[in-house]
């Protein structure tokens, strides 16, 4: 072994005029390093202020670039996700929702139900906290390292349709397939078409045992046939979505009821 902290032996270089930071750039770019490429100066300035020796040196350079690519990573898998907006449960009020099984949901936030494919469903009424929770698990799932996208039910049909007309249906239907977390929020606000009902079946039978599904829902199991409109359809879909399923009850309040309500009660009090 050499003793790390000796100066490196001369190599022999191909005469350049390039410098060798613009060459340096180059490579670290092409080997698609950028934090090595910002900050190999600064912590070789700290490193020397440290007498740490080269492999430390190196080391903290591949730390940065590893935590920089973990967050971008996230970053991009946010944005694939499609989430309407950005909610975590850091701003998720559970004492506001009694009836929601909190300690469930945390550890639902912990990911590992996605990697053995398990499926949520969120019901109760409007203004519960349902698609909070939704987009909280699904920005958890992204941060845990899982592929994710979110859509509503209604858009969903709508754009299994639209593919289908266009003659691409395999290619979304591959996508919907291939994400390890699909979210399907508000299920039970517009019935489907029979046609609409029988896509949307096909894209959850697909993920039967192959990747998690979260829906969220303002109506009981019972009601579901209203929506697909096929009796038949319906329960072949329960029996795949329930096999392994954590329900999430929502049947408090409504949030946005109750804090315009107390908002208004603040008001009339502040007369
Ligand atoms: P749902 O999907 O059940 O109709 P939402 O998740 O859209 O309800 O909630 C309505 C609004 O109230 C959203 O802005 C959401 O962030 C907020 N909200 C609901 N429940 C809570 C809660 N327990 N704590 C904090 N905000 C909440
Ligand atoms: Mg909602």
């Amino acid at each position: 072994m050499s003793d790390p902290m000796m100066p490196l032996p001369a190599i022999e270089a191909e005469p350049t005029s390039v410098p060798p930071a613009v060459l340096l750039a180059n490579h670290l770019k092409a080997l698609k390093l950028p934090s090595f490429a910002r900050e190999y100066e600064k912590v070789a300035f700290e490193a020397a202020q440290d007498r740490a020796d080269y492999p430390r040196y190196l080391l903290r350079l591949c730390e940065l670039e590893r935590i920089d690519r973990e967050r971008r990573m996230v970053e991009r898998r946010i944005r694939m996700a499609r989430f309407p907006h950005t909610k975590s449960f850091d701003t998720f009020d559970f004492a506001a929702q009694p009836s929601l099984n909190k300690a469930l949901v945390l550890e639902l936030a912990r990911g590992e139900w996605i990697e053995r494919q398990r499926n949520v469903i969120a019901l109760g009424p409007s203004g519960t906290g349902k698609t909070h929770t939704a987009l909280a698990l699904g920005l958890a799932a992204c941060q845990k390292g899982h592929s994710v996208a979110f859509t509503t039910a209604a858009a969903l049909v709508h754009d299994l349709m639209e593919a289908r007309d266009e003659r691409r249906l395999r290619s979304l239907q591959k996508h919907l397939a291939s994400v390890k977390l699909l979210i399907l929020d508000e299920l039970g606000y517009v019935p489907f078409t029979a046609v609409g009902g029988e896509l949307l079946f096909e894209v959850l039978s697909q993920r039967y045992e192959r990747g998690s599904t979260l829906i969220t829902s303002n109506l009981p199991f019972d009601e579901w046939t209203s929506v697909f409109g096929s009796e038949r359809l319906t329960g072949a879909l329960l029996d795949r979505l329930t096999h392994h399923v954590h329900i999430l009850e929502m049947n408090g309040d409504s949030f946005r009821l109750t804090s315009s309500r107390k908002r208004q009660k603040d008001k009339g009090e502040a007369k």
